[in-house]
């Protein structure tokens, strides 16, 4: 049988699938022997049932009585006594905490009848009444869905008539004529009157907190956070303890550090006189927890001391609300406390110090996620800059412009070099451009998938969306904001993505000291404790990890930053690039040639200058592996626009205009070439197998350049990687190309530079003989942004700004396929791959080349499948470090994955 109701003394901290994190913890504290009021907890299993029902189980009454009569004897007072009432708090409380989003009910149990025995009881008369009065607006908000404005405008009016300035100015008279005045509100919008029975209070309350997680803010939330819909919440009656019971009485919230920067002490916020919400509500100003110590010294000192067992005991940072009544200290709920991303390295190498954790703890503590937000720059502190409003923070950085209103307008602005930030109701396909173009984007309607925070997020473009207080007027081109401000088109405007918050004016923009760090221009020397922190747990991850961590990158620029973040090579390098500018005519020339000797010549142009590319990135890469692919792109983005070519010709051709006659031969080449769907056309290996003397160019560029590289007494060690791989026979073909160059090279020069040949493996039909290709291969490089494409059958630059906030929105994907691996079906090819491969040829190396390297999620993923290395852009690279890290210390911590 379900038991459906635990008591307190029987559950513990780690049952918060069953009782909710508020529910197990107040369980834990219990058993920890700290002061908790007496209660218990109905089960989020008795939720579900309720909701998927429409009514309560059957054996949960009886189940309630049962625990109730034993709270009312620990509390020596019953429900409903009107002499003296016992007054219980009805509580939501879900497994991930959900701060406000679910409803709690306080002083259940008072009624008309026993407020009279409540005040002979505690002597206040005027604590009675405050009692009750919260009562009826609580449970006529929560439970009757009285708006509540009706009840704040009824004490706002008693205020005023009384001259108060705050609750506390209302005496016993004001208070019992607000309760009456409540009642009628009740009476007056619902049409009955509030319940005098103390259990249907209850009855009501525990039914109301089971609706409140369908209720629309804590669904909104959920979908935010990605929080499950179906777990429901658990519901917690917990005996009342009273902070409104006069000044020696109060009540708070403390955390047990900083969790703002991390910083040890106290840190928290108390009210004299105060019950429940009235802390954070803002009602009154708080007073600094500190000051408790000059109030209730002996209360002060028992709170420290309980903040300081629950620490050790929950071995991190926890946040705590508390009541203190008549100078006795309860604790009312606690629970490891959310922090920022800086306070979490911090917090977790203090730990360390502290002797509570290990380094594996701390590095589990942390994430990839928080590491890029401390890499992204900053707006100072101290701006003079105005805030004027707050949204979503949907895609981080610091972003500094003139308002611009749409589109084209920010194009224009953008090429004039006017830096600016786009601002739109919100964005559609058609604002690509202007969004390509803005530093950031700024919305006033939509959440975290909308169109504007999914596509500046997908380019890395600092994003606040769903700032809801801005109207946005597109016509006239303003906003107008709280205040009676209007933001005019070329005002400037400071967007904070990582906060949501939007300034007018300009706030100065800062380095991360963390990306400071990692380029070696600070060091972890004991002056700035994150610095020290970042330094001590990723040297930690690296030690840890068993994924090495290569980066993309192109250029001997890029190269040398790679390895400033760490990298153990390069898992990218391509060749493209070392096509276009000036070298663009010599491809045309290769391209046009009519015959071998005018193609010989145009790849004899074109062999030193590769050659030198390869020196540079060699260089800046010795002693360490560097992958270079073979060209990849379709020929025809080395040539001119077939429209804007064919309209020259055109216009040529009707003045009688002399001298286009190449211009023909061009326009007839680019036509030849012209692909409806190029992605699927004429590019990677194709290109090796169709275009005479390509491959061997490039392997002997790439030879040639590590003969040189030798002489110089360097130790270089290219790889070559062959693109778009679909049947091994192509790569055959182009390895025994490759190798015979290669020889050709060492014999000439006398010296023998090893250079592994592998492929990627990025089109599905690779990925399903991958057995027969690793006999040609010596690598795998799994080239996952063009998998995923093929996989899906969707083109990422055409889908990603259409379509896919919606897809986002209904729920088709939780998160784009680009941004982390498609684990089912792409995650599958590769896996699969990487199988198959190893099976064919054991020491065959393995690793990722697309974006995917860099994403925490998929990270995990190609640690698990046993992948050798994750390849990423050099920004990405200290994420990809602390994951790869992590994901070794978590697996050694979990059952080997076999899904
Ligand atoms: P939330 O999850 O929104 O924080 P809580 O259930 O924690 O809601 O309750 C709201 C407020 O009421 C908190 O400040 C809490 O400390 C206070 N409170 C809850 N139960 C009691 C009780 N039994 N006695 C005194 N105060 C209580
Ligand atoms: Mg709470
Ligand atoms: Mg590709």
């Amino acid at each position: 049988m379900t038991t459906y109701v635990y008591d307190f003394h029987q559950g513990n901290k780690d049952l918060r699938d069953l009782l909710g994190g508020k529910g197990a913890n107040l369980a834990e504290m219990t058993n920890m022997g700290l002061p908790v009021p007496p209660g218990f907890t109905i089960t989020t299993v008795a939720c579900r049932e309720y909701l998927a029902h429409g009514r309560v189980p059957a054996a949960l009454r009886d189940e309630v009585d049962e625990h109730l009569r034993a709270l009312e004897q620990a509390m020596g007072r019953r429900l409903g006594d009107p002499d003296d009432p016992l007054l219980v708090s009805v509580r939501s409380g879900a497994k991930f905490s959900m701060p406000g989003m679910m409803d709690t009910v306080l002083n259940i149990g008072l009624s008309d009848a026993s407020v009279p025995g409540l005040a002979r009881q505690s002597g206040s008369p005027r604590f009675a009444w405050d009692s009750y009065r919260r009562l009826l607006a609580m449970f006529g908000r929560t439970v009757l869905e009285v708006p509540d404005e009706l009840f704040d405008d009824a004490l706002e009016a008693v205020k005023k008539a009384r001259g108060a300035n705050s609750d506390l100015e209302l005496d016993e008279t004001d208070l019992r004529g607000l309760a009456e005045t409540f009642r009628t509100i009740v009476r007056d919008r619902t049409g009955r009157d509030f319940p005098q029975d103390p259990r249907e209070q209850l009855d009501l309350a525990i039914r109301a907190v089971f609706d409140s997680w369908n209720g629309e803010r804590a669904r909104l939330y959920r979908r935010q956070e990605r929080i499950p819909a179906d777990l429901g919440t658990a519901v917690n009656v917990v005996a009342m303890v009273f902070g409104n019971l006069g000044m020696d009485s109060g009540t708070g919230v403390a955390f047990t550090r900083d969790p703002g920067n991390g910083d040890q002490g106290v840190y928290g916020d108390y009210l004299q006189n105060a019950q429940g919400e009235d802390v954070v509500a803002g009602i009154r100003n708080t007073l600094p927890l500190t000051a408790l110590a000059s109030i209730d010294r002996p209360a002060y000192d028992q709170l420290l001391s309980v903040m300081a067992t629950l620490e050790r005991h929950y071995r991190d940072l926890c946040d705590i609300e508390f009541t203190i009544e008549r100078n006795k200290l309860w604790m009312l709920q606690t629970r490891v406390g959310k922090r920022t991303a800086a306070a979490a390295f911090r917090i977790a190498v203090q730990l360390v110090d502290e002797g509570l954790i290990t380094m594996d703890e701390a590095l589990a503590r942390v994430t990839g996620a928080q590491l890029a937000q401390l890499m992204f720059p900053r707006f100072a502190a101290d701006g003079q800059a105005r805030q004027i409003a707050r949204g979503m923070n949907a895609s981080p950085g610091a972003a500094v412009g003139q308002a611009v209103f749409d589109s084209r307008r920010a194009v224009q602005l953008a090429a004039a070099g006017v830096p600016v930030i786009l601002v739109r109701r919100e964005t559609n396909p058609d604002d690509i451009d202007g969004m390509i173009a803005a530093q950031g984007i700024l919305t006033s309607r939509g959440g975290k998938t909308s169109h504007a925070a999914v596509v500046a997020r997908g380019m890395g473009r600092t994003c606040v969306c769903g700032a809801e207080e801005i109207d946005v007027d597109t016509h006239r081109r303003q906003a107008a904001v709280p205040g009676g401000l209007v933001v005019h088109e070329g005002d400037v405007l400071s967007i904070d993505g990582s906060s949501g918050v939007v300034y007018l004016g300009e706030v100065p923009v800062v380095p991360s000291p963390v990306v400071e760090y990692f380029e070696g221009k600070l060091r972890a020397d004991g002056s700035d404790p994150l610095v020290d922190a970042v330094h001590r747990i990723m040297t930690h991850a690296d030690a840890a990890a068993r994924l090495g961590v290569r980066a993309n990158a192109d250029t001997a620029q890029d190269a040398e930053r790679a390895r400033q973040f760490g990298a153990v090579g390069i898992g990218l390098c391509r060749t493209e690039h070392m096509f276009l500018g000036e070298r663009r005519k010599l491809v045309e020339r290769l391209i046009l040639a009519d015959g071998d000797e005018e193609a010989d010549a145009a790849l004899a142009a074109l062999l030193p200058l590769q050659r030198d590319d390869f020196v540079e990135i060699l260089a800046a890469m010795d002693g360490l592996p560097v992958t270079i692919r073979l060209l990849d792109p379709p020929l025809h983005e080395f040539l001119p626009d077939l429209t804007e070519l064919s309209v020259r010709v055109g216009v040529a051709a009707a003045t009688g205009e002399a001298g286009v006659d190449g211009e023909v031969v061009l326009l007839e080449a680019v036509r030849r070439l012209h692909e409806e769907n190029p992605m699927l056309g004429l590019r990677g290996v194709r290109l090796g197998l169709l275009i005479p003397g390509l491959v061997a160019l490039q392997v002997r560029a790439i030879a040639e350049a590590a003969v040189i590289r030798r002489r110089r007494g360097g130790d270089p060690r290219p790889e070559i990687m062959v693109p778009l791989v679909g049947a091994v026979q192509e790569l055959e073909v182009v390895r025994e190309q490759a190798e015979r160059v290669l020889a050709e090279v060492a014999a000439e020069s006398g010296i023998d530079v090893p250079a592994l040949i592998g492929t990627m493996i990025e089109v599905p039909r690779a990925a399903l003989t991958a057995g027969q290709i690793a006999g040609a291969a010596q690598f795998f490089s799994f080239g996952t942004n063009d998998l995923t494409q093929m996989s899906w059958g969707f083109s990422r630059d055409d889908v990603e700004s259409s379509f896919f906030s919606r897809y986002l929105e209904l729920g088709i994907f939780g998160v784009s396929p680009f941004e982390s691996l498609d684990r089912d079906g792409v995650g599958r090819l590769v896996r699969l791959a990487a199988e198959e491969g190893r099976a064919a040829r054991p020491e065959l190396k393995l690793s990722v080349c697309g974006e995917h390297g860099g994403d925490p999620d998929s990270v995990h993923f190609f640690h698990r499948i046993g992948l050798d290395y994750v390849s990423c852009s050099p920004f990405r690279l200290p994420v990809a470090r602390l994951e790869a890290g992590r994901a070794a210390v978590l697996a050694a911590d979990q059952p080997s994955d076999t899904a």
